[in-house]
Formats: structure tokens, sequence, C-alpha cells
């Protein structure tokens, strides 16, 4: 049975690096599937923390996956990165993908925002999917608990306001500028997320 599976973890749970091992494990034993990324660091691809890198498609706001999908038959499977910055729509269009063309969807996200709030995405995977996978691999605040938070510091200080989506990373040199700002993620347990504490 084809089935639209769901793993879920913070920044660090090795989301993208699960998602290019089963891209690759699959496309060894000549299965074919396409790998789909949204607003990844490096556009156009899936990138793993550990410095793997596949090719994606670049999955736009007004992208029809299940389209996608059927333009590209025959294919075996979708790996599906970053699908908390899907719409719900497209969420939807995966289902659709597993129920009428019997293939597995293999979809990867975070779970909450900067703000502790699920995304619109991760919220519809997590309503339609039809299994939940927490990532194992656990990420710790520097506290030595675990971090369940992606906090945004945006010059230095946890911010709980702004827009959902800006593309950061979790270390000093991924640190860009916006608007003059310096806007960065840091993995926080719920105590120190809460209190705004980056332990230095
Ligand atoms: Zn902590």
């Amino acid at each position: 049975m084809a089935s639209l599976q769901f793993s879920f973890g913070t920044m660090g749970s090795g989301k993208s690096t699960v998602a290019l091992q089963i891209h690759h494990n699959l496309a060894s034993r000549q299965l074919y599937g396409l790998l789909l990324t949204a607003l990844d660091r490096e556009g156009g691809q899936v990138t793993s923390r550990l410095g793997v890198a596949a090719p994606a498609i670049e999955v736009t706001p007004d992208l029809d996956v299940y389209k996608l999908a059927v333009d590209r038959w025959p294919i075996h499977y979708l790996v599906c990165d970053e699908v908390q910055f899907y719409t719900p729509a497209q969420c939807d269009q995966l289902a659709r993908v597993v129920d009428d063309l019997e293939i597995h969807v293999y979809a990867f996200g975070l779970l909450t925002d900067f703000r502790g709030q699920l995304f619109d995405g991760t919220k519809r995977m997590l309503e339609i999917a039809d299994e939940h996978r927490p990532l194992q691999v656990e990420a710790r605040c520097w506290c030595g608990a675990r971090a369940t938070h992606n906090a945004r510091v945006v010059n230095g200080a946890v911010v709980y306001e702004g827009d959902t989506i800006v593309v950061g990373d979790t270390s000093d040199s991924g640190a860009q500028p916006l608007f003059g700002d310096t806007v960065r993620y840091e993995l926080l347990c719920r105590q120190h997320f809460r209190l705004g504490e980056l332990g230095y």
C-alpha cells in the first residue's frame, strides 16, 4: 500500500540528510522518483548540513504537485523536503498522489516556526498523513536539554514576532543581513526559548 509519510523534527534533526538517504537508497534499487524542496538555503537542491547535496525541484506556491507527478509519470515515489513551506493545498495534492497514483510520498518538515507555532504546511501534513515519524536525531539546547524550538535570533536577541518565513542558518556562518539586521536560528529548549536566553 502506498502511504503518505510525514517525518518531522527541529532544525539540526537531520531531516534533509534522511531525505537524501531515502532518495539515494530507492534510486540505487532502480526506482525512479522525484526530489522536491521549497525555500532551501541553496535553492533548487536539497542540502544536508553534513555536506551532501542533490538537485531538487523547487516547489513554488503556484506549483500543482499532483500535476507534476502525472507529468513525470512513470515514477515510483516522491521525496519532499521542507514541506512546512508547502501550502495546505499542495499537501492535499501529495495525498492525492498517494491515493490516485498509488506511490509512496516521503515528506519531511519542521514542526514549529520561530514563534513556536505549527507551520501551515506542517499542520496540514499532521492532519492528513498516514504515518507520523518524529526524527530520532535529537538536537540539544545549550543547557543540554532537548531542543524543541527553532528560535529566530535578530541582532543577537530572540524575537517572537515577524514574517513566518525568513531563511537563515543555525550557524553564524549562515547569518545574513535582512534590511541591515543579522538573522540566524538557534535551537533552544522550551524554557530557554520562553526566556530568550541564548546561554552567553
Ligand atoms: Zn535550554
